[in-house]
């Protein structure tokens, strides 16, 4: 028997399919195995680590403190497991999710560079047929995406791509062997969170750096240093009750106390002083929990924002740089906000210029360089640092179907319809772990994944314990739960910034709010309300 059919005897019998190795998809084979089930991950990488796998752009890092952004699920794994700096570097953090694998031996239900390409539901055999890339076919009754929120990298749809003699790569799909810019001309286009982390570092090997910026972004001192033992301790010793506890907070992070004051009632030198203390601190969180609201009140964001633009004033040198580096068209923590370092003083260096491409549209590539409305720009790499189809390009790149007409593309086509943020009506038995208008990316990633796999555990042991196998969310709750979820983000400044969040980064994509804003703990409540009350909104049956 060749290997293949091995692995297609095997699966005939499986429970569930998941698909995605990232760390959402790792602990669901964790969970559901401990519990009984024959599941298995299909992974179009070569490895373990999903994001953490394709991102090794120079600079990568979580922006999350480390000792926070990692499982909470067994007690000794966390005791055990050392964090060398405050911040997880990409290389520590995919180590770590290797060693995860390893520890619980997760990859001998693994299947490597395997690209699932469509998922199609029966309702008559009540199962999910995912087909791959190789054309090869596996079902089981249950098939969870966990396919992540920023998986699929985007480059802009420019002409001359086949004339440009140079090197071009892109910050979510960097090579394994890394890339060498020395005596290099490297143009970086993008200043998102990836362009920012990755100039300082491209700056100080290249021998010419120019920046493309679309948008200037706001960003804080990330402060990172080497983790000190005594906080490591600390932390350690009150693990658990700093996990659970981080469900009580809006962005699944505990450690922040909760602010009391509005922005407009303390005075400029008292709210300037507690700017300068979180600027000091370092962190995003750390500074937008500064005051009450200043993500609800653009008056109060003002002021967050003004002293922001001012020290990025006070750090760059050249005036006209510095005013170009200024956002100015949303309101700070709008966007997701960046953690660097040596960022805004990587331009104070002779050999390194930003070029402001709102002014002048690039056009395309050129067998030299990069063009845009007013200059050409010679060079010898281009590093797209473009971002993602965010939050639904992943799911909407597997043809997704049931055998009731139902189609992903035309589900979504408006922005993203679901409950909870988990499963869709129309879609029995697919589950999505931190899908859109779920808190995922607004939170601490890893505890929203293990919040989903969690939840999606319980039901499942819900229906096997009752003798169901069929789960699907009504289409009143599923339109109830879309409703609120624009309602929460309508009742704060989020949808005022042209953002990823808002779907603005892709040409052609609807303009609509995608995750929920409401927060962690809001939501977390929400979801075991519904689970406490027999799976409300849902229907199931045999
Ligand atoms: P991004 O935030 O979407 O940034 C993409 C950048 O490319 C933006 O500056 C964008 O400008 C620019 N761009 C896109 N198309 C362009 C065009 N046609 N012409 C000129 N500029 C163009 O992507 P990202 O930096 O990869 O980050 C995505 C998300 O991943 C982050 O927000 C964060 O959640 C996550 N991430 C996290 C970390 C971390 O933990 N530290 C690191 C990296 C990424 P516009 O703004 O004008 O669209």
């Amino acid at each position: 028997m060749s290997a293949t059919e091995a692995t297609r005897a095997g699966d005939s019998d499986l429970d569930v399919i998941i698909v995605g190795a990232g760390v959402g998809g790792l602990y669901a084979l964790y969970k559901l195995r401990n519990l009984g089930y024959r599941a298995r991950i299909y992974e179009a990488a070569a490895d373990v680590g999903g994001t953490w796998y394709w991102n090794r752009y120079p600079g990568c890092r979580c922006d999350v403190e480390s000792l926070e952004y990692s499982f909470s699920f067994d007690d000794d794994l966390q005791q055990e497991w050392q964090w060398p700096e405050r911040y997880g570097g990409q290389p520590v953090i995919l180590d770590y999710v290797n060693h995860v694998a390893d520890r619980f031996d997760l990859r001998k239900d693994i299947q490597f560079n395997t690209r699932i390409k469509a998922a199609k539901f029966s309702n008559q055999s009540n199962r999910w047929t995912i087909t791959t890339a190789s054309g090869e076919s596996v079902s089981a009754p249950y098939c969870i995406m966990a396919t992540g929120n920023l998986s699929t990298p985007r480059k802009p749809d420019w002409p001359g791509f086949d004339d440009f003699k140079g090197r071009v790569e892109h910050t979510g799909l960097w090579p394994h062997d890394g890339v060498d810019f020395t005596g290099l001309r490297v143009g970086v286009i993008g200043t998102g969170s990836s362009g920012v982390q990755s100039i300082p570092l491209i700056a100080k090997q290249a021998k010419h750096l120019t920046v493309f910026q679309r948008t200037a972004n706001f960003s804080l001192p990330a402060r990172n240093e080497p983790m000190r033992a005594e906080k490591e301790a600390a932390h350690k010793a009150e693990y658990s009750e700093r996990r659970k506890a981080a469900y009580s907070t809006p962005f699944g992070i505990a450690g922040f106390p909760p602010p009391t004051q509005s922005a407009l009632e303390v005075s400029e030198e008292e709210r300037n002083a507690a700017y300068e203390a979180k600027w000091a601190e370092g962190g995003s969180i750390s500074y937008l929990y500064a005051f009450t609201d200043l993500l609800t009140n653009k008056e109060a964001n003002d002021t967050a924002s003004d002293f922001a633009r001012n020290k990025i004033r006070a750090t760059v040198k050249d005036p006209k740089t510095a005013e170009l580096l200024c956002p100015n068209n949303h309101p700070i923590g709008t966007k997701r906000l960046i953690l660097d370092t040596d960022y805004y003083e990587t331009y104070n260096l002779d050999h390194v210029d930003l070029v402001d491409v709102r002014s002048a549209p690039i056009e395309g590539l050129t067998e030299k360089g990069l063009k845009t409305t007013d200059a050409e720009y010679e060079l010898d790499m281009i590093v797209f640092a473009t971002g993602f189809d965010a939050m639904t390009g992943a799911m909407k790149e597997i043809d997704i179907q049931t055998d009731s007409g139902a189609k992903i593309g035309a589900k979504w086509e408006d922005g993203p319809r679901t409950y909870l943020g988990i499963m869709m009506a129309d879609f029995p038995n697919l589950f999505m772990i931190t899908g859109p208008q779920s808190p995922g990316v607004k939170s601490q990633m890893i505890l929203s994944c293990e919040q989903h796999v969690d939840w999606i555990a319980d039901c499942l042991e819900h229906l096997r314990s009752n003798g169901q196998s069929k789960i699907v969310p009504e289409p009143k709750a599923e339109d109830d739960w879309v409703a609120h979820n624009n309602a929460v983000a309508d009742a704060t400044l989020y949808p005022l910034a042209n953002s990823w969040y808002m779907g603005a980064n892709i040409p052609g994509k609807p303009r609509i709010f995608m995750p929920y804003v409401g927060g962690v703990e809001a939501y977390k409540k929400r979801c075991d309300a519904v689970a406490a009350a027999g799976y409300e909104g849902f229907q199931i049956s045999p």
